[in-house]
């Protein structure tokens, strides 16, 4: 018997505890805010920054989206970013990806690290490897805390993570890493992808191709985290992994969608109301037990 890693269902008992917090917080006079920039006219993009910005109302977290035509310059979007770096009154920048014809790692580069709430700052990623206090990447912070959620132990299983990004395959490796798992990476020159997929305990898979790692692959009994995001000919969401014979295969597998999608999502609005309350040198207690520990 399989089970299924529901990220719905967990990421709204997190948001629904994160909401007590903020609650306590707003009644000493503290609401964080996250400002999202999105620039162009990608249309996930408006979807995605639509939804973070109704979740974060919806747990008392002021939202404001700066909205740039994919003309602006970088110029512009830097000025914009050291204006709200500079803004006492913002907790979290997010910058929404991909960005139009613009220097990507530049321009996150310049987010102020302790208003990084995505967890891409260099300065985040290095005390994330070196196992430090830091804001981490959302979405492995999402599959840590749904495999907690499980109770599922990393320790001394074989990981293997498809997929080496800066925003999710590195830093999820890291967190598997920091959680004593013995971890792979496999990445688009690894050679004989399947013979990697048939050793891992835990897979997850962060590729960007769609079903691209077939059920048939899996070690039985193996657990299976699917990152991906494509949308079907059809118009339905689908993941890396193809889900056909998956959970007779797996003893564990995240769907698509309503696995690591809203997990990401309550990743984001957690790590906005840590950053809130280290900024103003607030005891972080009061919401450490939403994340997972490294
Ligand atoms: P990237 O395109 O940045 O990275 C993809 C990684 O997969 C690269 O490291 C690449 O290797 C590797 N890869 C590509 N092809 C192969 C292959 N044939 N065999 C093995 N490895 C391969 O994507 P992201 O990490 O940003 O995202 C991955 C997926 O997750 C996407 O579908 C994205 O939409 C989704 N996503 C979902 C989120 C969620 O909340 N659910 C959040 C973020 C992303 P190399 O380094 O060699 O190029």
């Amino acid at each position: 018997m399989s089970t299924l890693l529901d990220g719905k269902a967990h990421s709204a008992r997190v948001l629904e505890e994160l909401k007590k917090v903020t609650q306590t917080l707003a009644d000493n006079g503290v609401v964080p805010k996250l400002h999202v920039i999105l620039i162009g006219e990608d249309p996930p993009s408006q979807i995605y920054v639509r939804t973070k910005a109704r979740r974060a109302e919806a747990v008392g977290i002021r939202s404001e989206i700066t909205r740039l035509p994919d003309t602006a310059t970088a110029e512009e979007v830097l000025e914009l970013i050291e204006k709200l770096n500079n803004d006492p009154d913002t907790d979290g920048i997010l910058v929404q990806l991909p960005l139009p014809g613009l220097p990507t790692r530049k321009i996150l580069d310049a987010v102020n690290p302790e208003k990084d709430v995505d967890g891409f700052h260099p300065i985040n990623a290095g005390l994330l490897s070196q196992k430090r206090d830091c804001l981490v990447s959302c979405t492995p912070l999402g599959v840590l805390s749904l495999l907690d959620a499980h109770d599922i132990q990393t320790e001394g299983r074989d990981a293997l993570v498809v997929g080496r990004s800066d925003i999710v395959g590195r830093p999820m490796a890291t967190l598997l890493t920091h959680r004593n798992a013995t971890v792979t990476i496999a990445h688009s020159r690894t050679q004989n992808l399947e013979d990697f997929v048939g050793r891992a305990d835990l897979l997850v898979v962060a590729m960007g191709r769609m079903h691209a790692v077939p059920a048939e692959w899996v070690k039985p009994g193996a657990i299976v985290i699917d990152v991906g995001i494509h949308r079907t000919e059809e118009g339905k969401l689908t993941g890396d992994v193809n889900p056909a014979g998956l959970s007779e295969r797996a003893s564990a597998y995240t769907p698509v969608p309503g696995g690591v999608g809203p997990m990401t999502i309550a990743m984001l609005l957690v790590n906005t109301t840590l950053a809130a309350l280290k900024r103003r040198g607030l005891d972080l207690d009061v919401a450490k037990h939403l994340v997972p520990k490294l």
